[in-house]
């Protein structure tokens, strides 16, 4: 199995990235933010308490998210692989996903990180939140609580994969096209 993370703060181009790794590679696509969004479109309970982490730009417990995963892997069995996008997010949950992956005998192939600076990463998603209508995009302050959590929750995992020997890091700023051929090549070098 061929199983990617892409990694990099909010705005820095995970979905729209992901979208063409999956074209591309057929995989199944875990995103934990989209995941999330439909419960809360759905009104189910679970939705209804992640709202109130995500109206404030805080992360949603890790158990919440943990639970959702495992539950989406196990519904996609079969597949050639995945790529997890906005997940993991904080250590426990990457300590999770190892342990997950091990089950199905499998594991990380790499971690894909895309580097994109904070004055750029602020514009990109004030101009996403007039168009997405996600309401943790409009806000400034929600913007900034983002940044803090993945400053202080989500950056640790890059010395987490480091360390495994599995991150590579691609600069995410200039033509989606050619963002997509650097992390092919990431990709295929794997
Ligand atoms: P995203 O669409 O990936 O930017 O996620 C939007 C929001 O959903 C985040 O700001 C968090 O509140 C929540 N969220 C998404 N993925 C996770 C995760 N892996 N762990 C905790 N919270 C998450």
């Amino acid at each position: 199995m061929l199983n990617l993370i892409i990694f990099g703060p909010p705005g820095a181009g995970k979905g729209t990235q992901s979208e063409k790794i999956i074209e591309r590679y057929q995989l199944a696509h875990i995103s934990t933010g989209d995941l999330l969004r439909a419960e809360r479109n759905a009104g189910t309970e679970l939705g209804n308490k992640a709202n109130e982490f995500i109206s404030k730009g805080e992360l949603v417990p890790d158990e919440v998210v943990i639970g959702m995963v495992r539950n989406f892997m196990v519904s996609k069995s079969g597949v050639q692989g995945f790529i997890f996008d906005g997940f993991p997010r904080t250590i426990p949950q990457a300590e999770a996903l190892d342990a997950m992956l091990m089950e199905f005998d499998t594991a990380i192939s790499t971690v894909l990180g895309l580097e994109v600076v904070e004055d750029e990463l602020v514009k990109r998603l004030m101009l996403r939140g007039q168009t997405s209508g996600r309401v943790d995009d409009q806000d400034e302050d929600t913007i900034r609580n983002r940044f803090r959590e993945y400053q202080n929750k989500t950056l640790p995992l890059k010395d987490y994969y480091a360390n495994q020997k599995k991150y590579q890091s691609v600069q995410g700023i200039g033509e989606i096209d050619e963002i997509f051929t650097n992390l092919c090549a990431c990709i295929d070098a794997v």
